[in-house]
């Protein structure tokens, strides 16, 4: 079983995606969740380019299982290593470890170094001799290494031969600009490694959507490196995504990684929740819709044996399966989620259900996406739901107060179980603001844990345009408590009431799902 070494580069190439910025906190956070998934190589940036570099490379990173890794350039043309300020921040960082790129394509070198294909190699050779004299461990990424292929392939290798010659431990081709078909990058592996004694390493940009595609072609060439980023991250179109091509190495190729797939899932959401983007749901393996199924004859396919619609187990690599629950998905759905609850299903409850969500569907429900609203239904349905406080009031103020400033005020009752009364009232940014404001207030006397509620998510969605403003609308609201997420939603011709309707069943859930046992 080949044993494929993990270099993870979100740190570095991962931050060069647009809207993308890691604070030293950040990175530090970064790094631990890498090290606790035990990849081997941890990229953390470039001590020479900016301070917060520069100080994450200033004291050694104490970690488990992972090595970090100090990114720069090699010498520039004309500077002796000793001498260059980049040569010298990474033989100063406290890595260990450090890669430096070097220009594989000839018409890099002339046309933007601007010096000979001879003096580029000399100038490769001198930085690698330099930084291991100065103890490092090096690897050599080969910038453009397939563009320079296509373009005069002997001189490409030459690169790799120069850098490996002269102490590189890896040399990473890296096809840079994103634009090589996998059968392209499977030939010059495979000629690389007869030409050369390198250990290669492989580094893919998704510009052609085939990053994932060609770095599993280089491995199966013979490369023994993925250099990856969570979540596929990188500049322009992104990286190598470290969530598929992990899995593809491990479940389908045979390969054998340090890191545990089985937390992808996790660091997944975790990457992108502290580079606040949102998390893309249709993420092959991580993505919260991998394992997600809909239409009524899957469902039942699915729950005779999951294999008929699943290529790997949701579990492999951290993730849950979903039954979606609709018009489509018939009794054969329903009945796995009352499983998925702890219900034991019975023929009544099952009926019951389906008709319940037809008449709601009818009236512009929708359930797909709202696991907490169809969770609240079933469990009344069923009659294991104890409403834990009831509405029976609310109002709503909006005032202009002059200069055409308008403000929003609301007032609601609200009664717990043992029939305790709490009258609160409360400002916003807009009417729903204020109830959701007010609600909280009233809530949080009761029930402390409401303070922790934040919305994510707020969508409106007018159901019948042509009817203009008499027309339904649909509000669904995305809520967390900082452990968990779930979707509520509420129909009404109104969208202050729809909006109350599924702001309470938040609350309502948020306050009730620790008490259920499953
Ligand atoms: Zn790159």
């Amino acid at each position: 079983m080949d044993r494929i070494t993990v270099f993870d580069t979100t740190l570095r190439d991962g931050a060069q995606m647009e809207g993308v910025t890691f604070s030293l906190e950040d990175k530090r956070e970064i790094i631990s969740l890498l090290d606790n998934i035990g990849v081997d190589f941890i990229e953390g940036g470039m001590p020479a380019s900016n301070p917060t570099d520069r100080e994450l490379f200033s004291t050694r990173t104490e970690l488990k299982n992972s090595k970090m890794v100090a990114f720069g350039s090699t010498r520039k043309p004309g500077v002796k290593a000793e001498k260059d300020a980049n040569m010298k921040a990474l033989a100063e960082s406290c890595a260990d470890w450090v890669c430096i790129f070097g220009k594989a394509w000839d018409f890099h070198v002339t046309e933007v170094l601007k010096i000979t294909k001879e003096e580029n190699l000399e100038l490769i050779r001198d930085s690698v001799s330099f930084l291991i004299g100065k103890g490092k461990h090096v690897i050599f990424d080969a910038e453009h290494f397939f563009d320079g292929y296509a373009s005069d392939r002997d001189y490409a290798v030459s690169v790799v031969r120069t850098a490996s010659e002269a102490g590189a431990e890896w040399v990473t081709l890296c096809d840079s600009n994103g634009g090589s078909l996998p059968s392209a990058v499977s030939d010059a592996v495979t000629e690389t490694l007869l030409e050369t004694s390198a250990n290669l390493g492989i580094h893919c940009h998704n510009d052609s959507d085939l990053a994932v595609a060609c770095t599993l072609a280089a491995v199966d060439a013979g490369a023994e490196m993925v250099q990856v980023t969570v979540n596929g991250f990188g500049e322009r179109c992104g990286n190598a995504n470290m969530c598929s091509v992990l899995p593809d190495l491990v479940l389908k190729m045979g390969c054998e990684v340090s890191a545990d797939i089985t937390q992808l899932t996790q660091i997944s959401h975790a990457v992108s929740e502290i580079a606040n983007m949102t998390h893309n749901s249709f993420m092959p393996y991580v993505g919260s819709k991998s394992f997600t199924h809909k239409g009524g004859m899957h469902i039942d396919a699915m729950l005779k044996n999951t294999e008929t619609y699943e290529h790997v187990s949701p579990e492999s690599v951290g993730n849950h399966r979903n039954i979606l629950v609709s018009e489509m998905s018939g009794k054969a759905g329903i009945v796995k989620k009352l499983e998925e609850m702890g219900i034991e299903p019975t023929e009544n409850h099952v009926s019951a259900i389906l008709s319940k969500i037809k008449e709601l569907e009818g009236h512009g429900y929708q359930f797909e996406a709202a696991d907490a609203s169809l969770e609240l239904l079933i469990r009344k349905i069923c009659g294991v739901r104890k409403t834990p406080f009831e509405i029976p009031g609310f109002r709503i103020y909006i005032d202009e107060i002059g200069d055409n400033e308008i403000k929003s005020e609301a007032s609601v009752k609200v009664i717990d179980a043992d029939g305790n009364m709490e009258h609160t009232a409360s400002d916003g940014d807009g009417p729903v603001d204020a109830i959701n404001n007010a609600l909280k207030k009233a809530l949080a006397k009761f029930f402390p844990k409401i303070d922790e509620l934040r919305l994510i998510d707020y969508k409106v969605r007018v159901l019948d345009e042509r009817a203009a403003t008499a027309a339904p609308v649909r509000v669904m609201i995305r809520t967390t408590d900082g452990k968990s997420k779930w979707t509520t939603v509420g129909v009404s011709t109104n969208v202050i009431e729809a909006s109350l309707i599924a702001l309470v069943d938040s609350m309502e859930y948020a306050v009730s799902k620790d008490s259920w046992t499953v």
